[in-house]
């Protein structure tokens, strides 16, 4: 196919394989060139003077571009459907330059509240210390987030599917909210990935990503994302992030494109891996409840289904014994492994209330939805009968 193109009419599957280009090809290479080198030599005076002022492009130095890293943003840029993407170190360099870019003294943040943690830590006690102030609120109720909104809000920033619980917000209706007060939405397209939901296309302005999870999708590196609808918006943040310095490296930007060419098989086998594990646990003795968007029980199953093209492959459930129950099971896992970080080909379990959560004091984690027997599975692509087979082993070790 042709280079530096941006394959927008084409299957999901085909643009994961084929988005990812810096350009013509230099010697017929089919993968990327990792073009590792922090500065670009100039042709002349004349030219160095060129590509500064904007008038000429070219590459400068690679805080603010490099072309392996441009080809990994191409590619998000046209998965996504924005206007431009900006590739950042991890993740919350994605969320801070959009924070750093959007907010302002005495700003005003309505937030989903069972954001991503480190999410939540700097915008209440970090951005609190420059007057900004965050209202968390269950964006799953769309009243909420109306009612927080304030004059000096400056932005909605949403997180759907959350993390851990698995509540999922309608990003339509939460856009047309915060653009009636004339403000963006942010939404952490995390959880989802762009091969099952495309935020912008339902009329959110910027997505954010940790790119470290699915679109990476091997456990070996961290990275991050933001995509906008709109040259505005892209200026104003590729400008932060120039600045603050939050950019990613070639030699990152390679290892991620490499695994968003195998998304689509990632996702479509862990998603079905899912759905069955799913099915399988609703239906276990020493399992109290199970929360996954493709369950029809599930509290916004019509909304996933409206807005995902697919269920992903996160889910949760409870098991008895709550808290001692949980540790049980993670004592006793032995092919699944036992870790936090999710959305790679392996399957990673979690139990917030005796790892991540545990500084959280318990009445603040159940408001958050984290009840003591929440574990949380991110499935991979192994066989499914293993993966049971571990899981009952596991379950079978809570005592009655
Ligand atoms: C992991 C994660 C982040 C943070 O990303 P890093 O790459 O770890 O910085 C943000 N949001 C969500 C939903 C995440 O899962």
């Amino acid at each position: 196919m042709s280079t530096g193109g941006k394959p927008h009419g084409l299957g999901k599957a085909t643009q994961v394989v084929h988005s990812g280009h810096f350009g013509d090809p230099i010697l017929g290479e089919v993968s990327v060139p990792i073009f590792q080198t922090s500065t670009f030599a100039f042709p002349s005076a004349e030219e160095g003077a060129a590509r500064f002022s904007g008038q000429k492009a070219g590459y400068i130095y690679t805080r603010l571009a490099n072309p392996t890293v441009r080809a990994l943003e191409d590619s998000l840029a046209t998965l996504e459907k924005g206007f431009g993407a900006m590739a950042t170190a991890t993740g919350m360099a994605a969320i801070n330059t959009v924070f750093l870019a959007l907010l302002d003294q005495g700003g005003h943040v309505v937030s989903t509240d069972c954001v991503y943690g480190a999410t939540r830590v700097v915008l209440e006690s970090e951005y609190a210390r420059f007057g900004v102030r965050t209202a968390f609120v269950d964006t799953t109720d769309l009243g909420s987030i109306e009612g927080a909104i304030e004059p000096s809000t400056r932005l909605v920033f949403i997180e759907t599917p959350t993390n851990p619980t698995m509540k999922i917000t309608d990003i339509r209706e939460a856009a047309a909210i915060a653009h009636r007060h004339g403000i963006p939405l942010v939404v952490d397209n995390t959880f989802a990935s762009p091969y099952l939901q495309r935020p912008l296309e339902l009329g959110a302005d910027i997505v954010v990503h940790s790119l470290t999870k699915f679109l990476n999708g091997h456990s070996d590196v961290v990275g991050g994302a933001v995509v906008t609808s709109t040259e505005g918006h892209f200026k104003r943040i590729r400008r932060i992030l120039s600045y603050f310095g939050g950019t990613m490296d070639p030699h990152q930007a390679w290892l991620i494109l490499r695994g968003i060419k195998t998304l689509a098989l990632r996702l479509e086998k862990a998603q079905g891996n899912a759905l069955r594990l799913a099915e399988y646990l609703q239906r276990h003795p020493k399992v109290t409840w199970v929360r996954y968007p493709g369950l029809p029980g599930h509290p916004q199953f019509d909304i996933a289904r409206k807005q995902m093209d697919g269920f992903g492959s996160m889910l949760c459930f409870g098991v008895k014994e709550g808290l001692q129950g949980g540790v049980a099971v993670m004592n006793s896992v032995r092919l699944i492994t036992l870790a936090v970080s999710l959305g790679g080909v392996e399957t990673l379990i979690e139990h917030p209330a005796s790892m991540t959560h545990t500084s959280i004091p318990r009445d603040e984690r159940e408001a958050a939805g984290i009840s003591d027997d929440l574990v949380r599975l991110s499935v991979g692509c192994e066989d499914f009968e293993d993966l049971k087979e571990d899981l009952d082993q596991a379950l079978s070790r809570i005592s009655d």
